[in-house]
């Protein structure tokens, strides 16, 4: 359903990604692993074009977007196909939870403000939010906050939601509540791509691992196999020193 071909990118003389071939189905929840630097967030920002790749080809269903001479017209189109849960959740400071739901729906989809609205209050729901849609950001802790981040992008509707390591901001008390939500929104068969150092969420929540070093995948499989039975020793080396 999801298809990278071939994507490189090069932030001046430091090449990034070199070459990624990506295949996500319907309802996949991968994890993208690997260390630090290794190009994972900049292959997330690739799939929506927040950052443009030098070269390859993205597919989304019958969509196809590529990195040489994309029109605006695709950047847009792309854009509504996905939707980006960032590290530093980027809410509106001075919108309120519920506020900051409805925005994408009534400026970027049109959406009339009553059906916004209920969207808006079911994907918060959705979230354990419901208590808290009057509530700015600075109110909420970082856990609350994030889980705005993740009710904003639901909302939309997308066909994949980008997760940029969506934990990492979190105080470590509060990061099980924000993998609960991940968790739920998987159940739901939500497909998703998630950049995380949570090793043991990736094991249990995804249905494919992407193990990446030096800008490019060097294994990828069913959790079973990639942590279980990696095949290749750079994979090897770097569980042993997260796990
Ligand atoms: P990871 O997510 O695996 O830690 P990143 O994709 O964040 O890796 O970064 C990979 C490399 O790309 C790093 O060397 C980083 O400095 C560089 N990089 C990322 N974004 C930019 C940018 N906007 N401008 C210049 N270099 C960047």
């Amino acid at each position: 359903m999801i298809q990278l071909t071939n994507i490189h990118k090069a932030f001046g003389k430091n090449k990034v990604l070199n070459g990624i071939h990506l295949t996500v189905e319907k309802g996949d929840v991968v994890a993208i692993l690997g260390p630090s630097g290794s190009g994972k967030t900049t292959l997330l920002r690739c799939v929506n074009f927040l950052e443009r790749p030098n070269e390859g080809e993205i597919s989304i269903g019958d969509f196809k977007i590529s990195g040489k001479h994309p029109s605006k017209q695709d950047i847009l189109q792309l854009r509504k196909k996905t939707a980006m849960v960032f590290q530093h959740y980027n809410l509106f400071k001075h919108k309120t939870v519920l506020e900051n739901v409805m925005e994408g729906l009534v400026i970027a989809q049109k959406q009339p403000k009553e059906e916004a609205r209920r969207t808006s209050l079911e994907v918060l729901n959705k979230v354990g939010l419901s208590d808290k849609i009057d509530a700015y950001p600075s109110q909420l802790s970082g856990g609350q906050q994030q889980r705005v981040g993740i009710a904003r992008a639901l909302a939309l509707n997308p066909e994949v939601i980008l997760f940029d390591e969506p934990t990492s901001a979190l105080d470590p008390e509060l990061v099980g509540e924000v993998l609960s939500v991940i968790r739920k929104i998987a159940d739901d068969g939500v497909t998703m791509i998630i950049v995380t150092h949570e090793v043991s969420f990736a094991r249990e929540v995804s249905s494919h691992v992407v193990f990446m070093d030096g800008g490019v995948i060097v294994e990828q499989g069913e959790p079973e196999d990639v942590f279980v039975r990696p095949r290749e020793e750079r994979t090897r080396q770097f569980l042993k020193r997260v796990t």
